[in-house]
């Protein structure tokens, strides 16, 4: 499989260097120049198979002439092993038309695992192929960094670097990253919002001399290598729900749209599914642009779901390249206008073409409580804050006559005790394996939103390369 840049202007890659390179060298992100289709007969053959199993048939195509199937059907193997639910994503029934789509046990308790845990063993399967070692930089609203760290800890050929917002994130999420005390993971606490943290990132990317002194790698939401393993749980349910005769929609809670996005791609691949909501917290450019065909920043407000506390949904652009039928120079056009004046307008075909498969939502703090509540009382399900915006969202395909509707389950209740306990008077307990997470000793270093003294932090701490 070949990648391409969603700005046109990067050299084209196989599997292995756009796993490695993160971000594209125009500041674009790299998608498959084609998307792989599996027929109607294709998938039915693939309705009985475990998750892992599942991973490997879908993503090889993806990966074609990088690692080979047999190979990949072990990584898949041990990537999902760990999870604590032998379905590794189950279902629950919620009510009549809608399920909840569990998508927290793994290691840390959130959906990112589910990519992670895979990326992290392709990192490594690759580098050693390749004989070489890479720096991991990456900026967190929370669950991302946790996820990547758990996934990157005491790799050889890795040393990993996670910023995010200070007091930004919550206790729980903090402590998931601050109390890993492997030698190759460093955290740094970032004295700005998630959209600095992301900058920030950015901003060492777009330095060819730091990026290539350092060999710098992504594990955020723009390296493609995530969205591919996300598409497999979309399959899952979809086999699971649905039919080549009765499609099924899904509701997302979203902030980078990388998780919907992985939807997306599920879609292209011939499953059947009618639509994605896509749910906001009162951080609402996604939802705004649904209403309006024009994408315009805000300040980011603090909500009671920080891991969608962005205005910046870095994953979009992957949709508006396909929107506009990949072309990369109109995107990167679109591209630099937001960055001069926060705003752009999607031109009317490719909104049309949007719309058709997107609806957007919102709940705010005090939606989002009531919500939490009026879940538990009517299904006994404790569900996370960010979870419950995505069963509010789920309003909009209830309306699809006969189609199942499937909300994700981003995160486990027990990552935001706080919020859960505000809403419904009960305070949720961590799974057995995180029981002592508050009595770890955490290391982390706190730094402002400053450039130079960032890039000079990475430099004297990673492990010469
Ligand atoms: C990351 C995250 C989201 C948002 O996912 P995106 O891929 O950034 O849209 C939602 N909920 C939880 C719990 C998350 O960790």
């Amino acid at each position: 499989m070949r990648y391409i840049s969603t700005r046109g202007r990067a050299p084209e890659l196989g599997f292995d260097a756009a796993l490695l390179a993160g971000l594209a060298t125009d500041g674009g992100l790299y998608v498959p120049a084609s998307w792989p289709r599996f027929s109607g007969a294709e998938w039915a053959t693939m309705a009985g198979l475990d998750y892992a199993a599942l991973a490997a048939k879908i993503i090889a195509p993806y990966m074609r002439g990088s690692v080979a199937e047999p190979k990949l059907v072990a990584i898949t193997q041990q990537a999902y092993g760990t999870f604590t639910h032998k379905a590794v994503a189950p279902l629950v029934q919620l009510d009549s038309q809608l399920w909840l789509m569990e998508l927290f046990h793994g290691p840390t308790l959130a959906f990112k695992d589910y990519a992670l845990q895979l990326v992290g063993l392709l990192f490594d399967h690759v580098l050693k192929a390749r004989g070489s070692r890479i720096t991991i930089v990456g900026a967190t609203s929370g669950d991302t960094g946790s996820a990547a760290i758990d996934a990157c800890k005491d790799r050889e050929a890795v040393d990993i670097f996670i910023l995010h917002p200070a007091g930004r994130v919550s206790d729980v999420q903090r402590r998931q990253m601050t109390t890993v005390q492997s030698n190759n993971v460093h955290n740094i606490a970032v004295q700005g919002s998630f959209d600095d943290c992301q900058n920030l990132v950015k901003a060492m990317f777009a330095d060819a001399r730091f990026r290539t002194d350092l060999n710098l790698s992504a594990v955020n939401s723009i390296n493609w290598a995530r969205i591919m393993a996300q598409i497999v749980y979309y399959a899952f349910a979809a086999l699971r729900l649905g039919s080549e005769q009765r499609p099924v929609a899904f509701s997302v809670p979203t902030g980078n749209f990388g998780n919907v996005f992985a939807g997306y791609v599920a879609k292209q691949m011939g499953l059947p599914i009618a639509k994605f909501a896509v749910g906001s917290n009162r951080n609402d450019i996604l939802t705004r642009y649904f209403e309006t065909g024009s994408m315009t920043a805000n300040d980011v407000v603090p909500t009671l779901s920080p891991s969608m506390d962005i205005q910046i949904s870095s994953n979009f652009e992957r949709l508006l390249f396909s929107a506009y039928n990949n072309d990369g120079a109109a995107v990167a056009s679109l591209m630099d206008r937001f960055k001069q004046s926060g705003v752009y307008a999607v031109d009317a075909a490719a909104h049309a073409a949007i719309m058709d498969l997107f609806v957007g939502d919102r709940l705010d703090d005090v939606g989002t409580k009531a919500t939490m509540k009026s879940v538990f009382a009517a299904t006994g399900h404790v569900v996370d804050p960010h979870t419950v915006i995505g069963i509010h969202a789920a309003r909009a395909l209830k309306t699809l006559p006969g189609t199942p509707v499937i909300a994700l389950g981003t995160a486990h209740p027990a990552k935001f005790p706080d919020a859960v306990e505000a809403a419904i008077g009960q305070r949720p307990v961590l799974p057995a394996h995180l029981a002592d997470l508050f009595t770890r000793p955490e290391r982390l270093t706190t730094l402002g939103n400053d450039l130079d003294q960032i890039k000079a932090y990475v430099r004297q701490n990673a492990r010469k390369i």
